[in-house]
């Protein structure tokens, strides 16, 4: 996900942030902020949309400060606005924190502070972080911040500052990266080391349940136990320009590369005790009884998931399901009435045919359910239902990431309905439960061997055309596999339900035609 820079030191720290943050923009973000301390207190400016806006904010309010919090963030709570960017600030205004991740637990903690009296001004799971901080404060930020902290469940990297202690700066970190950088009078943290480069080359790679507390000219770590330790500090030796996307060439390569850590933290946000525990909205028992039938429908890749998810949710929850293309639905006169729900799969949440399906789907009295990457998108804020697949931005035209959050995101849905239908046995709901979980480990072995990989594309990267076939579940993999082939080499795929290839198609299979074959299924192996 996105990204936080702090700083404290003798320099001016709106500058070292801004400078930090563009070495973020890479991984994509909506809007941006930053704080400091100075003698007023706690200064923030924030803005929705790119650094530029921040940037001409700042020049019209150039706030100045030696120790200060900057952010860039993608949504994952309340849509990209002035008021849902950080950082966010305590109801008294004087405790600040910009935040990276997401906060699980934070509907009964905002609900437990409502019932103390405090105020909410966003609609962002942060919020809770600033709020607590001034609930437990007393004199010490950071006998706050480990008071705190214990009540979070969930991924973050935060930047935290109080305008009662202005020499102090303190980080937490848990599953969210957090990088400090160490100079000889200053500090600095952030998400990634680019953001360090400019200012320093001696790095500490903080670990999980750390906290690091900067006072004065000293930092002190404390590890998950709250015990002091010495994190070894490493000299990075390679340049600014190397590691922008993370190191990697291209930014496909890189969202290829971070599906095991998304599918991790999306099962993770989604089950609790190898139970599901849907983040998102769903339905209750009482809708699900009245739905007599189900539509899918999605564009391009978004439509590859569904029809995945409609094998899920035919199979499990044992409702008829229908998975259609967006553009061909409204065309196709569907049977669409109150006891239908039609679900609807986009990664930007905007795509114009899919928008139009659930339009057409309202107004004929169906329930709608969207499947989105992009919190308050179009299709997020029409529908009734939203379920986020938190992929993170996903910059790459070609989408790899969102896919596979896409369908993990219509199993954990399947499950849902099938748990509360009652229409799913126990031994195999936890069998599926725990399968998913093994997910994330077995794709990180498949992409740790890219050598492998390498040498397959290298024999067949001159071919003029291409065929990919396998059947049911792996017939809906290899249509995905052959759009990819087609969107990023350009040469011309095809992809077949195998049973199919004899009807014709095999004619244009000659010596030396590349066929893939996907074949992950015991039942229909030995076809
Ligand atoms: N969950 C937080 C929000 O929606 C932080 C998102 C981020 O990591 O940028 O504001």
């Amino acid at each position: 996900m996105c990204g936080i820079v702090s700083y404290k030191g003798k320099l001016d720290a709106r500058e070292v942030i801004i400078d930090g943050l563009e070495k973020l923009e890479y991984r994509g973000y909506d809007s941006a902020g930053i704080a400091v301390i100075n003698d007023c207190g706690i200064s923030c400016v924030k803005k929705a949309g790119k650094l530029e806006n921040l940037k001409k904010a700042l020049e019209e309010d150039p706030i100045e400060g030696k120790v200060g919090i900057g952010h860039i963030r993608w949504a994952t709570h309340g849509e990209a606005n002035d008021v849902n960017s950080h950082p966010h600030l305590s109801n008294n205004g004087k405790i600040a924190v910009v935040h990276n991740g997401i906060i699980e637990n934070y509907r009964d903690l905002k609900k437990e502070l409502e019932e103390e009296g405090y105020k909410f001004k966003s609609s962002t799971d942060t919020e809770v972080i600033a709020v607590l901080l001034e609930k437990y404060y007393e004199t010490d930020l950071l006998e706050a911040v480990r008071k705190v902290r214990k009540r979070l469940v969930g991924a973050y990297a935060c930047g935290i500052i109080s305008a009662d202690e202005p020499d102090r700066l303190i980080g937490i970190r848990q599953e969210s990266p957090l990088v400090a950088g160490i100079m000889e009078d200053s500090f600095m943290m952030a998400s990634d080391i680019p953001s360090l480069l400019k200012y320093t080359r001696d790095v500490i790679y903080l670990e999980n349940g750390d906290i690091v507390d900067i006072e004065g000219d000293s930092y002190t770590i404390y590890d998950k136990d709250e015990k002091v330790v010495d994190r070894e500090i490493k000299k990075i030796e390679w340049s600014v320009d190397a590691a922008t996307k993370a190191g990697y060439d291209h930014f496909m390569i890189k969202e290829i590369n971070e599906q095991a850590s998304v599918l991790e933290e999306l099962i993770r946000l989604n089950e609790k005790n190898d139970e599901v525990a849907l983040d998102g909205d769903s339905f209750t028992k009482e809708d699900l009884e009245n739905f007599e039938r189900i539509y899918i429908v999605a564009c391009g890749t978004a439509y590859h998931a569904g029809l995945v998810g409609a094998y899920a949710l035919e199979k499990f929850a044992k409702i008829p399901v229908i998975c259609d293309i967006a553009s061909e639905f409204r065309y196709n006169d569907p049977f669409i009435d109150e006891n239908t729900l039609i679900i609807l799969v986009s990664q930007s949440g905007e795509t114009a045919d899919t928008l139009a399906a659930l339009r057409l789907g309202k107004k004929n009295g169906a329930k709608t359910l969207v499947l989105t990457n992009v919190v308050a998108s179009s299709l997020d804020r029409e529908a009734d239902k939203t379920i986020y697949c938190y992929a993170g931005p996903e910059i790459a035209v070609a989408s790899t990431k969102a896919y596979t959050t896409q369908i993990i995101s219509l199993y954990m849905l399947a499950l849902d309905f099938s748990l509360k239908l009652g229409t799913i046995g126990e031994e195999k709901y936890k069998e599926i439960i725990s399968e998913m979980k093994k997910i994330p480990e077995k794709i990180k072995e498949i992409l740790d061997d890219g050598e492998k990989i390498k040498a397959y594309a290298n024999e067949i990267k001159d071919c003029d055309s291409m065929f990919y076939i396998g059947r049911g579940l792996d017939y809906k993999s290899v249509i995905e596999g052959s759009l990819k082939l087609k969107e990023v080499s350009y040469i011309h795929s095809e992809a077949l339900a195998a049973g199919e290839l004899k009807h014709g198609t095999i004619a244009l299979i000659e010596e030396g035609t590349p066929v893939v074959v996907v074949a992950s299924q015991e039942n229909i192996m030995e076809k």
